[in-house]
């Protein structure tokens, strides 16, 4: 074997680096001893279950695309590295002699939705007790705490004194921050890397500014501790001596609620998936997927074609496009804005997913030192919990900056902003911050939610879920991954795992 198509360990791939017909499987089958070279052939099977009677491969009545048999197998094939994406790779990449490949369309992990929010970790205090977008909020707040607490104890950087890794509500309870921006950091020490997750739990309020507003505060604060979540009111006293320059009528305190450096956490699942054998594969584009039985058992065809050579202007991607395929009896969708596009490759048509875009702007703040501001500070948000309110989050460095707003778009990669909606941020803002000058709001990036509800719609859940009922076992799609995603990535790939533990 020529060296040419050994990839280096260390280095993130492209299926597609090399010349097309040699589709560095040759380095994918050697990084893994459960990564298989293709022998078999392949049979498809159409979305009621029925097994074609030939045994040649021939195009389904979902698939639009001729598919030829695959080039080489995996036990999990993972569509999308996102911050989501990455961390069910990760996750499953802990088990003992299984390969999973992990699919990214960008020429980097991480540039869609993950890298384009508030970078908050929420409390988990705002949606339906029952509801997924709660119970996975939660448990991924315990969880990624824990995992920035633990590793912080080997932090030499670290200057907020935290006695223990934490798992409950309780530990953090009393905790006010004395003074911002003092970082923790949470370090890992692979060989040869040292990596940093870096993390304030600053805690926020949530401020009313009239009376129905402050009922709602009551109702949060009853409904937070419910679901065993703390929250607190302040006095008027405490208010003002904490956050002279906030006007509010009552706030409610939420002080679990943290913000951290989402780029390092997923520099660290990025690195942990792959120092397990994982392999992540860029610029790489799921075309299109076949249910089909492979070999001894049922699985999927997933052709993945050349990003930079897909032409997404077609209804259906460009058959010109380099390609190549991969069998796996596990798929799972993890395609943020086009999890929906993922998903009905396969479905039929009376049960596709529908994804609604509704981009987020931020709007950055010139002289935010004057604001003095030390806690993030949301309003109380909309009924529709279409969003949480134009709220204003500090990052690490202390940078102030406001939004999400919300704004329903018709394309999942529109990220322009346009400048007019200053006076939104303004008046929005003001009503909490009424030292807030206009012209120090300068427009400064936008992020696109993945929504499940339409404009006039109901709150809708996260979806995750193996699609059995649709006749496609090992199939798993996660769609409507919007917020707080982000906090619940870690619960929501130990749900994934544990969906797929026999598999
Ligand atoms: C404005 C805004 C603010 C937010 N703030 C917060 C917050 O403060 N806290 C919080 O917890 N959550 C927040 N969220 C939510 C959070 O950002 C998301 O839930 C999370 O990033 C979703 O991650 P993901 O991996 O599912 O999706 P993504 O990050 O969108 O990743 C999906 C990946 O799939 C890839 N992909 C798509 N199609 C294909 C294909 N055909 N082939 C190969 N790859 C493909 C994409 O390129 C992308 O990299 C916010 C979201 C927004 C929009």
């Amino acid at each position: 074997m020529s060296d040419a198509f050994n990839i280096p360990k260390r280095m993130t791939t492209s299926l597609f680096r090399f010349s097309f017909r040699h589709y560095n499987t040759l380095s994918l089958l050697n990084s893994h001893p459960s990564k298989h070279a293709c022998d078999h052939s392949f049979n498809i099977i159409n979305s009621s279950n029925k097994r074609n009677s030939s045994s040649n491969i021939s195009p389904s009545s979902n698939s639009p695309l001729m598919i030829s048999a695959p080039e080489f197998s995996v036990d999990y094939l993972i569509i999308g590295a996102g911050v989501v994406g990455l961390a069910i790779a990760e996750r499953l990449s802990k088990r003992q002699g299984k390969s999973v490949l992990l699919v990214e369309k960008n020429s980097r992990f991480g540039e869609e939705t993950s890298s384009r929010n508030s970078e908050v970790i929420h409390a988990g205090i705002y949606y339906p007790n029952d509801s997924l977008k709660t119970r996975l909020c939660i448990r991924g707040k315990q969880l990624l705490y824990s995992l920035l607490f633990s590793q912080n104890q080997d932090s030499s950087s670290t200057r907020i004194n935290y006695t223990s890794s934490i798992t409950t509500d309780s530990f953090v309870s009393d905790y006010i921050p004395s003074h911002p921006f003092i970082l923790s950091s949470s370090t890992l020490s692979p060989p040869h890397q040292k990596l940093t997750i870096p993390f304030y739990r600053i805690g926020k309020w949530i401020v009313s500014r009239t009376d129905d507003q402050s009922s709602y505060l009551s109702s949060l604060h009853e409904k937070s501790r419910n679901i065993g979540v703390k929250t607190y009111f302040l006095s008027k006293e405490q208010q003002q001596l904490l956050e002279p320059n906030v006007k509010a009528n009552e706030v409610l305190v939420s002080p679990t609620t943290g913000i951290f450096d989402s780029h390092s956490f997923m520099s660290w699942l990025e690195w942990m998936f792959r120092d397990k054998g994982g392999d992540l594969v860029v610029n790489s584009e799921v075309t299109n997927i076949i249910r089909g039985n492979y070999g001894s058992g049922d699985g999927y065809i997933v052709e993945i074609s050349d990003a930079d050579s897909v032409d997404r202007s077609l209804s259906s991607p460009s058959s010109t496009a380099p390609k190549t395929r991969v069998f796996s009896p596990v798929v799972v969708n993890v395609a943020g804005l086009y999890s929906d596009r993922i998903a009905n490759m396969l479905l039929p048509p009376e049960h596709h997913y529908k994804l609604y875009y509704v981009k987020g702007h931020y709007f950055g703040y010139r002289d935010g030192g004057a604001l003095k501001v030390q806690h993030l500070i949301y309003p109380v948000p909309p009924e529709n919990l279409k969003s949480l309110g134009i709220h204003l989050t500090l990052d690490l460095n202390g940078k102030i900056r406001f939004g999400p707003d919300v704004l329903y778009i018709n394309k999942p990669d529109d990220y322009k902003i346009d400048d007019k909606r200053r006076d939104i941020f303004f008046e929005a803002v003001r009503n909490y911050l009424p030292g807030i000058k206009k012209e120090g709001l300068y427009a400064d990036y936008a992020g696109i939610r993945p929504k499940l509800s339409g404009l006039d719609e109901p709150f809708k859940d996260f979806v995750i879920k193996e699609e059995v009922e649709h006749g496609l076992k090992g199939f798993v799609n996660l769609s409507g991954i919007e917020s707080p995603g982000l906090t619940s990535s870690l619960a929501i790939a130990e749900m994934v795992d544990n969906m797929l533990i026999d598999r």
